[in-house]
Order: C-alpha cells, then sequence, then structure tokens
C-alpha cells in the first residue's frame, strides 16, 4: 500500500506493480503528481551533472519520454549536454530558468555549460500518470486522505484512511509512506528530525500562472527600458506582488508567464500546522491577484492578461524526516562513498567548489527503512536525512527514484515474506538495472 501519490508516490505505486506486488495507492486530491502538477513545480532537474553526464535514468527518462510523446515536455538535445556554446545557454537565460539549465563548472575556469533539464506540462502529466499506474495494475483511489497505520507492536499492518465513503482500512504487508510531510511514520511511532533551515526552501509556497501576455512586447520593454522594467517590478514587490516570472518553455504554451516558485515568505514555516496553511494560503492568494491586477495596469504585454491557475497544493521542501538505517549527512557530499545499498546516483550539482571536486552522491537504501518499524518503508522528500543535505536531495527526479527503489523493494520483500529491511541489496539492485536505473559497477 503506498499512502500519496506525489513523485515518491506514484513511482513507488507502478514500480511495486511492476514487481508483481498487488498494490494499493491512495492519494487526498483528484489527481497524481503531486508538487510536480499540483504544485505547478513542473520542473525536473539536475538530471545531469555539473559537466552534463546524466545520471538519473530509469523511471524518470521513462516518464519524459512519453510525454515528449505528447509533445507536453521540454528538454535540451542530447548532443547539445555540456555544452559552453552562448547561444544555446541564452535562450534558457532568456526564460529566467539559468538556475534549471545553465550552471557554472569550476571544473573549466567557471565557464557556463548546459545541464539536463526536463519541464513537462503538468496537465498532461496528471493523465500520463493515470495511465502508468493503470497499465502497472495498481488500485488507485483518489480523494482519499491517509491519516493513521494499524498497528502490531512495531510493525505496520495497514492504514486508516478518510474519503466521502467514510472511514475504511487497508491490510498491507507493506506500506510505503509517499506523504511528503511523514503522515504515516509519525503515526507508527517512528522517531524523525524535524529540524528546518531557515531559508526559502523551507517556506511555503503558493505557485500561479498568468496567462494571455504578449510575451514578445513584454520582452522588448524588459530589455529597452531596463530601469522602467525594474522600478515598476519594485513598485509590484512593494504592493505585495511578485515580480520573478519564468516563461514557460513548452511548446505547447504561448504567452504564459510562471510564477514559480512564489515563496509567500523567505523564512521557514510549518508545513504541519493547518492554521499556518490557511494564512499563507490566504496571502499566497492576494498576492496572486494584486501581481495580475498589477500587470494589466502597468506593464505592456500584460494589457489582456488573466489569473490562469493556481496551485491546489501549497508547497514547502522543508519537514519531517524519518530517522533510517543510514542518515544522509553532509559529510556525504564529499566522501565519494559507494554504499553496498546505493539505489541511486544523484548530481550534486549545488554546492560550489564541492560539487566540482565531488560531482555525484550514492543514496542508499537504508535511508528509506525506519530504524525501529517494520512494515514500511518511507519515499519521498521525508527520506533519513540531515536537513542541511535533504534541501539538496529532494526534488522531483530525486523522489521519483526513492520511489522506484521503495516500490521495488516492498514487492521483492513481500515475495520473500521477509521484512522491507531485510531485502537482499545485490537482489534489489539486480532488479533496478533491468528497469534502466544506473547505478555503480
Ligand atoms: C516552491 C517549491 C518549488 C519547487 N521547485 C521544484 C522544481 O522546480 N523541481 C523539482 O524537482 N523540485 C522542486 N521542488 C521540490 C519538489 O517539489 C518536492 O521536493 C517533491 O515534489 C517531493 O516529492 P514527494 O513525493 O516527497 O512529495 P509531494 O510532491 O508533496 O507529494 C506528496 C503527495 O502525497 C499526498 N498526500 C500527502 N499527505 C497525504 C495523506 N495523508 N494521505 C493521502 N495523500 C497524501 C499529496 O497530496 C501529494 O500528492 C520545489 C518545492 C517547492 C516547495
Amino acid at each position: 500500500m503506498v499512502v500519496g501519490g506525489g513523485p515518491g508516490g506514484f513511482a513507488s505505486a507502478i514500480s511495486a506493480a511492476r514487481s508483481g506486488a498487488k498494490t494499493v495507492l491512495i492519494e487526498r486530491y483528484g489527481h497524481l503528481g503531486g508538487m510536480a502538477t499540483g504544485g505547478l513545480v513542473n520542473i525536473f532537474p539536475n538530471l545531469s551533472d555539473i559537466s552534463g553526464k546524466q545520471h538519473i535514468f530509469g523511471l524518470n527518462q521513462e516518464i519524459i519520454d512519453r510525454m515528449k510523446a505528447k509533445n507536453a515536455a521540454f528538454c535540451p538535445d542530447e548532443e547539445d549536454l555540456g555544452t559552453t556554446d552562448s547561444k544555446v545557454l541564452e535562450h534558457y537565460l532568456n526564460a529566467n530558468m539559468g538556475w534549471f539549465y545553465v550552471r557554472q563548472d569550476p571544473n573549466i575556469g567557471g565557464r557556463e555549460r548546459l545541464l539536463y533539464t526536463a519541464v513537462l506540462d503538468p496537465e498532461v502529466l496528471k493523465a500520463e500518470l493515470n495511465d502508468m499506474v493503470m497499465e502497472a495494475g495498481v488500485d488507485l483511489l483518489l480523494h482519499s486522505w491517509g491519516t493513521r497505520p494499524i498497528m502490531e507492536g512495531n510493525t505496520v499492518k495497514g492504514v486508516f484512511f478518510e474519503s466521502k465513503s467514510g472511514r475504511q482500512a487497508i491490510l498491507a504487508k507493506v506500506v510505503i509512506d509517499s506523504t511528503g510531510d511523514g503522515d504515516i511514520f509519525v503515526g507508527a511511532g517512528a522517531e524523525f528530525d524535524d529540524e528546518l533551515q531557515s531559508n526559502f526552501r523551507t517556506a511555503l509556497a503558493f505557485s500561479f500562472w498568468i496567462a494571455n501576455v504578449d510575451t514578445s512586447r513584454l520582452e522588448d520593454f524588459r530589455k529597452s527600458h531596463p530601469d522602467k522594467f525594474a522600478l515598476l517590478m519594485r513598485d509590484l514587490t512593494e504592493k505585495g506582488g511578485h515580480s520573478f516570472y519564468f516563461t514557460g518553455l513548452l511548446q505547447n504554451q504561448e504567452g504564459v508567464l510562471w510564477f514559480h516558485p512564489m515563496h509567500v515568505k523567505q523564512v521557514a514555516s510549518d508545513a504541519m500546522d493547518v492554521e499556518e496553511l490557511t494564512r499563507w494560503n490566504v496571502l499566497g492568494r492576494r498576492g496572486a491577484q494584486i501581481t495580475y491586477e498589477f500587470l494589466r495596469e502597468h506593464v505592456p504585454g500584460c494589457e489582456k492578461c488573466f489569473i490562469m491557475q493556481t496551485a491546489p497544493q501549497l508547497g514547502t521542501q522543508g519537514g519531517r524526516r524519518v530517522i533510517g538505517e543510514y542518515i544522509l549527512t553532509p559529510s556525504d557530499m564529499e566522501s565519494d562513498e559507494v554504499f553496498a545499498d546505493t539505489i541511486v546516483i544523484l548530481a550534486n550539482n549545488d554546492n560550489g567548489e564541492i560539487s566540482a571536486r565531488h560531482p555525484c552522491i550514492c543514496v542508499p537504501y537504508r535511508c528509506l527503512v525506519p530504524l525501529k518499524i517494520d512494515g514500511l518503508l518511507v519515499a519521498c522528500r521525508a527520506f533519513s536525512s540531515k536537513a542541511s543535505v535533504n534541501q539538496w536531495f529532494n526534488i522531483i527526479p530525486h523522489c521519483i527514484a526513492y520511489g522506484q527503489a521503495a516500490g521495488t523493494a516492498a514487492a521483492l520483500a513481500v515475495r520473500a515474506g521477509i521484512q522491507p529491511r531485510r531485502v537482499d541489496y545485490k537482489e534489489l539492485q539486480a532488479n533496478l538495472r533491468k528497469q534502466g536505473v544506473k547505478l555503480p559497477e
């Protein structure tokens, strides 16, 4: 049983079912994808390291390929990965997507290079994910909120959930907590860490899109009147609106500005406090409204704009993290350690000189296994890690990779009649390799 249908959850469910386990997936909203769809943060970054070499494959690549076939994904051509060609880089910088696609590589004197990132259409992705879980044979229950685990001693035996059908329960041999926030492991009594890094990543965020913008006129104005544009943006910010936007890059979109992410306030927020969630949602919506009204009235190219959609899911990258059999710490970003139970190799792109010397990091399966609770795996941003390292390795492709490993491990555990912590690492890795996951030799 998988609780939560975000990147960690849909990947867990698809992999468990494809590996032969009878699988049910419950999700509180009416769609799958979590932040990648409902949070409007539909960008899969850091698939390559700063030299442009791809490390994340498996289910991530499969999703991107399926979306490309629907003309609903945008990513650089393979032959351009790692290029320093300023003309190619300009395209991404003009769209404000620099951080996602362009990074300075200290190994070539700090010159900028192109990374592998994919932008996906969130509405098409919702439908594609439904297809993928159905094709895998997963029993899907939307509109179902996992409330607490059913325990027998220290072992999770299933989960209670609430929906319009009332309170129901499902018994399961393995439960995967992919709620992002660890709703299930907290109820199971697992130890966890909830230290919040006080930075923009742990601020609650409310994303929105503004459409029907004449982006050529807007760009002309920004470039021909930089001072006037800067003053207007300052005025907008002072009024409580948001001045930073991306221009989408998707071919099936024209005239759309993505206000993503719009951190309501750049300080840590408690995403577990319903009053705080409510307050930031109200403020976020007010900010979107102010932005839209201001753009319409004052900014050339935006006269006919409207708010196309706002994110149903408030975002945060901070929160509770399970204490697992292994805790990923900052020293792992510099150790180059290849764990015997490595389940994914991740690019280490955001740590300056450390990234240059240690372009990759391995993540062990034990980060998904709670220390003292059986019958449970954690496959989402709440994996076992210190806050300072979690913030760099909890993004969408990472959580998909954790889910792919957890779902595969759960199926192996069920088949062998053993606890997830007893799964044979070599067998797990052999199965992941068969699914196209790249692991150390
Ligand atoms: C503002 C912002 C911008 C970001 N930008 C990017 C970006 O551009 N690219 C990127 O890769 N990452 C980005 N991230 C990070 C990324 O979105 C998350 O780290 C990632 O989505 C985590 O995946 P997850 O599966 O752990 O959780 P989520 O994406 O939050 O998914 C959790 C799912 O579980 C469901 N759920 C929760 N509780 C329950 C419950 N009790 N019962 C049933 N269902 C439940 C939710 O509805 C949701 O579908 C951003 C994050 C934020 C906050």
